[in-house]
């Protein structure tokens, strides 16, 4: 079977370019390992963890469930009760992991640290400049992610269709495309734009080993590109979330001019992560991108992934190839 192979797989040592997002509260052990057992890459998420000595043992218990490359994210957002960043990554460090996802935050005091643990840092963000600035402080993988994203997308609104471009005419290493990636049109069109590989999230919510409630894996199947909110826009933390209840609200309120503490308990992470385990689809906030008006199906991670190249492989020999005259 054909593959698609660029620098991405050798850096990261992986069969196919394609890597899971650090999704707070699905990025466990489970969805990681299955993940790389499919030849992606799997993350673990550090902040789902409640301490560092937690993200320790998920690691640990990931390494049972794989034998296969895996890597931590370490997202840097305003936070209600902020973490101690530098113990997720000293722990992960010492747990041996080779390959670190930044995100949120410029990575320029973790980088060194990171490097001299001979770990592979990759690094998500929302803008070209953020991205050559990482690229300048010794990043070694770029993950550029387009205003189409679930989570936070910056506040330059640009989608992927003109970032991935712009970036590759100003970056030297490799990036994936992040943001509005579910199948292998999405790749195809990842690779013209100048991406060696794409980072998906919510397409990996709605798979077999996901650790969700399945009420979440069915409502990313049955909602439209349209379900979705755009939340804390006016506080400068915007973030793509699913539609319900709660993020109507805080709309609704953030639109009347409330500030952070008066949404604070609506937006609260620990009142989303209920979502996921109880399957209450308005219990709280939870993570979704308008890519879930192309998502419809849940299948195991092994076959999205060999689904995905498959149809990447098509589309680039076939479709594209068949419009070529000579
Ligand atoms: P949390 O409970 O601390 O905060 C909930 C939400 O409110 C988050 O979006 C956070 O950024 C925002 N927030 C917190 N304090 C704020 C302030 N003073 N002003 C404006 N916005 C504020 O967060 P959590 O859900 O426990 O998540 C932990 C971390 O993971 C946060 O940094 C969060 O942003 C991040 N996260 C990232 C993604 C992603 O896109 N990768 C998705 C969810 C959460």
């Amino acid at each position: 079977m054909a593959k698609i192979n660029t620098r991405i797989n050798e850096m990261l040592g992986i069969e196919h370019p394609i890597i899971q997002g650090g999704m707070q509260w699905v990025g466990k052990a489970e969805m990681a390992a299955a993940v790389s057992n499919a030849g992606g890459l799997g993350i673990i998420t550090s902040l789902t963890q409640p301490t560092p000595e937690d993200l320790g043992k998920e690691i640990d218990r990931c390494r049972e469930m794989t034998d296969k490359p895996f890597g931590v994210n370490l997202t840097i957002l305003p936070t209600i009760t902020p973490p101690p960043y530098e113990e997720y990554l000293r722990v992960a460090i010492e747990k041996g992991i080779k390959i670190v996802e930044t995100a949120g935050a410029n990575p320029a005091q973790l980088v060194p640290g990171l490097k001299a643990a001979g770990v592979t840092v990759i690094h998500k963000c929302t803008s070209v400049r953020h991205a050559i600035s990482a690229q300048n402080k010794g990043v070694d993988i770029l993950s550029i992610d387009g205003f189409e994203c679930a989570g936070h997308p910056g506040e330059d609104d640009i989608p992927g269709l003109i970032l991935l471009p712009a970036a590759a005419d100003k970056l030297e290493i490799p990036f994936v495309a992040s943001g509005g990636f579910a199948d292998g049109r999405g790749l195809a069109a990842a690779l013209s734009l100048g991406a060696e590989g794409i980072n998906m999230g919510t397409r990996f919510v709605a798979t077999e080993e996901a650790p969700v409630h399945q009420n979440v894996k069915q409502a990313i199947v049955d909602r439209s590109e349209l379900d979705t909110n755009l939340i804390l826009r006016t506080l400068n933390n915007t973030a793509r979330v699913a539609k319900n209840a709660v993020s109507d609200e805080v709309v609704e309120k953030l639109n009347q001019g409330a500030q952070f503490p008066e949404i604070r308990d609506l937006v609260a992470g620990k009142r989303g992560a209920q979502v996921y385990e109880t399957g209450d689809l308005d219990a709280g906030i939870w993570s979704a991108g308008p890519v879930q008006g192309i998502i419809n199906d849940i299948p195991s991670c092994q076959e999205l992934l060999d689904r995905i190249v498959a149809d990447a492989v098509e589309i680039i020999e076939g479709r594209l190839a068949g419009f070529v005259a000579k």
